[in-house]
């Protein structure tokens, strides 16, 4: 039997109209939806759930039927081309061409391309090396400001554990917790309780506190517990990355570099910053 998980976020929550404009109209597609659920916490020493105002407070929304639904969307949209499984590993500027240049990790050359918008952190970060054994994709000479910005960015890692059991688990009355009291466990959602998802399998995901990511990673390697652990990344400072703006541009070449830590380390951030990047991208693209 196929099982499915949010192995990453497990729902977002809205705060800005702006976001709220663009998750609505998702919503009216039935690309989103609101998980309707009691959440809570569970206190390790005295091992008792409680109902929490504070974490069921907000409308939290999801994907449907997982959270990759926006992204799928989005890879439909006229005119856009997607490429799967592919690691880009080299960005050149082509001065005479007013062109990049885009080589992916095993060689391949990717195409010319007038403007460039990137997403990740990664980008210019040691963190790329760690996880590729390739040096990061942006040459910081390239970009010298940005790199060095996005290269400053630090990085929290968490153990995700995903389990599936075949009959619900009764004992649990709410659907999402937050753990008190423990050093290994930070929250816990099922995530077969969330819209469009199948019940055949009661579906759980946990996730470790991040001092416990950190005590595993001290003691066998980063290398080693990479395979396992998710990164979470944190935010430039307010006035690295201008709020107004909510990207990093370069002002000489056509790169936009957008993402959830220009804004606020969630889906909304990466929402907001994707919305400021595409306005970005159609002013540099047409002056092409
Ligand atoms: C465990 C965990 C729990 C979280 N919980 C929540 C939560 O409760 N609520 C919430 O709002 N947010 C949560 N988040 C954060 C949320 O997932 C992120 O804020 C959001 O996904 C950031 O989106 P993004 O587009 O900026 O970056 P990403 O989602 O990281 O997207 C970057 C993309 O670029 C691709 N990429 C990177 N380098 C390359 C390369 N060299 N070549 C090709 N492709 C590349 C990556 O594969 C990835 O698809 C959580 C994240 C984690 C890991």
């Amino acid at each position: 039997m196929d099982l499915f998980f949010d192995h990453g976020a497990p729902y977002f929550t809205v705060s800005k109209s702006v976001v709220l404009d663009v998750v609505l109209e998702w919503e009216s597609r039935g690309l989103v939806a609101e998980w309707k659920e009691t959440f809570g916490s569970f206190d390790c020493i005295s091992k008792c759930f409680t109902d929490s105002e504070e974490e069921s407070l907000g409308k939290k929304y999801v994907g449907v039927p997982g959270m990759n639904s926006i992204c799928r969307a989005l890879c439909n949209e006229p005119g856009v081309e997607s490429k799967f499984g592919i690691g880009v590993a080299k960005i050149e500027w082509l001065v005479n061409q007013k062109s990049w240049s885009l080589t992916s990790v095993d060689g391949m050359f990717l195409g010319h391309f007038g403007v460039l918008v990137a997403t990740d952190k990664l980008l210019a970060s040691s963190g790329f090396s760690n996880l590729t054994g390739h040096p990061p994709p942006l040459d910081m000479n390239l970009a010298p400001q940005i790199a060095s910005k996005i290269e400053q960015i630090p990085f929290r890692s968490y153990f995700v554990l995903m389990l599936a059991f075949s009959e619900p688990l009764p004992t649990i009355s709410v659907k999402g917790f937050s753990f008190k009291n423990s050093e290994v466990l930070s929250s816990a959602f099922c995530d077969s309780s969330k819209p469009g998802r199948s019940s055949a399998s009661e579906c759980w995901v946990l996730h470790s506190t991040e001092e416990y990511t950190k005590k595993v990673i001290a003691n066998t390697g980063r290398q080693k517990a990479s395979d396992a652990t998710f990164t979470r990344g944190q935010c430039l400072s307010s006035c690295e990355c201008s709020q107004r703006r909510k990207v990093l541009v370069d002002t000489n070449k056509p790169l936009v570099v957008c993402g959830d830590f220009c804004v606020s380390p969630n889906v909304e951030g990466a929402i907001e910053s994707g919305l400021a990047a595409a306005s970005k991208f159609m002013q540099m693209h047409s002056c092409i």
